[in-house]
């Protein structure tokens, strides 16, 4: 087994980047990042940090920070757009503590990112930015990038995190993901006159061939709306970010609650959605000395909300190899994507999977809601996710 303590490359400074970077610094490895961008921060939207990424938090030595910034949503409730009641609601605060050992909270990403990013600095990562890298390719010894200035830069492994729309992953699509048509509609709004239901909930709205979900992401009253419309529908929408009045009604919504949520939200963030297919082998995950991480190696639909978590959890098994081998080795990438395939496959499906049973219409809408009152926290409080 050869060993090799040395340097390693990061093109991506995202949360899988940033996740990667403090693993493999801790250990006393040399980090270089490359990011696209001239400025490195996350986006104030919202994310949910399920006890799988809070677990994973915790092992890269940041969940007291995350903790202090993040809100602790207190019920998940599920609701069909055209009922007028709740369909199921999942406690989660202290339930999901004592099931999970790990709270599920909600936060900005922006926080998220900041924190891992300062984390990264006091172990003295070094960032490169406006550093755009075309290709990275290997040879026995090394493996080597290219940016699109054609500068190089070597190094002993790299680990590539450069997001869903990787052109230096291993997924062999030679144009990037193509668009699945349907888009998702972003907002964060600021109301501390909402109902408390809005104000301490995650809550999910189900609608024909359409979903919403809403959830505070802090104490000061900014919830964080995610509305996410499938390509049937999507024409008919592009509409809404002038007349939300249009919006309710074409979607027929009867829930007051929801209604009295989007009555005044204008100027919508549009998010194409990408068919981000399954991965179906072990090297789409590493190839050689390079390991490609998060939305790069196992693209997803964000209808789990598990995304960030498994960049984060791709952090966490990193470290934990690198401590079970006290160091990096050529066969680590190897035991990590091994370790990594079925879940992130399993992930990919399910996620699809989730988008569909959120957006039936009638008749299946119907025994959906039936399966959900009796079942619901059966089918809704995933333990093979949460428990990982
Ligand atoms: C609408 C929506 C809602 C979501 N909600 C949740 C949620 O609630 N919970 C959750 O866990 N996940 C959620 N996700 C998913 C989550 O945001 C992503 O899965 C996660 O951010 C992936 O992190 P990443 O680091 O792999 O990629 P990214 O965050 O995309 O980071 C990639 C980085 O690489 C840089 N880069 C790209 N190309 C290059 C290059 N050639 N050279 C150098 N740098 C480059 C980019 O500038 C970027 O900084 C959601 C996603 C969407 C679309």
């Amino acid at each position: 087994m050869k060993s090799k303590q040395g340097n390693v490359g990061v093109v991506g400074a995202g949360i899988s980047g940033l996740s990667a970077a403090l693993s493999l610094s801790t250990f006393g490895i040399e980090v270089t990042v490359f990011e696209r961008a001239d400025d490195i921060r996350g986006e104030g939207v919202g994310i949910q940090l399920t006890p799988n990424a809070s677990k994973s938090l915790k092992e890269l030595g940041l969940l007291d920070e995350i903790i202090r910034k993040c809100f602790y949503p207190r019920q998940l409730v599920v609701n069909d757009m055209r009922s007028l009641k709740s369909l199921k609601e999942i406690n989660l605060g202290n339930a999901m503590v004592k099931k999970y050992g790990f709270p599920y909270v909600t936060i900005s990403r922006s926080v998220l990112h900041k924190a891992l990013l300062e984390k990264c600095k006091k172990l003295k990562v070094k960032f490169k930015h406006g550093a755009a890298i075309r290709s990275v390719y290997q040879n026995e010894e090394l493996v080597i990038c290219e940016n699109t200035n054609g500068q190089k830069s070597h190094f002993d492994y790299m680990c590539v995190c450069d997001g869903i729309r990787s052109q230096n992953n291993n997924l062999n699509l030679k144009n990037g993901l193509k668009t699945s048509g349907s888009v998702v509609f972003r907002k964060i709004y600021s109301n501390t006159d909402l109902v408390q239901v809005i104000q301490k909930n995650i809550n999910v709205w189900m609608g024909d061939d359409c979903h919403l979900v809403s959830y505070p992401i802090n104490s000061m009253g900014h919830i964080n709306i995610v509305f996410a419309v499938n390509k049937k529908l999507v024409k008919k929408i592009m509409s809404i970010s002038k007349k939300p009045e249009f919006l309710i009604d074409l979607l027929k919504i009867k829930n007051r609650t929801l209604i009295d949520l989007l009555k005044n939200i204008q100027d919508w963030k549009k998010w194409p959605l990408y068919n981000t297919g399954f991965i179906t082998k072990v090297n789409h995950i590493t190839e050689g000395r390079v390991l490609f991480m998060g939305d790069a190696a196992h693209p997803l639909y964000p209808h789990l909300a598990q995304g960030a978590a498994m960049a984060l959890e791709d952090g966490r098994v990193l470290f934990k190899l690198l401590k079970k081998n006290k160091g990096i080795y050529d066969e680590t990438f190897q035991e990590f994507a091994t370790s990594r395939f079925r879940r992130c496959q399993r992930m990919q499906i399910e996620s699809q999977i989730n988008g569909h049973i959120f957006q039936l219409g009638w008749p299946l809408r119907d025994i959906r809601n039936m399966f959900i009152k009796t079942l619901g926290s059966r089918l809704i409080d995933k333990s093979w996710i949460y428990k990982f």
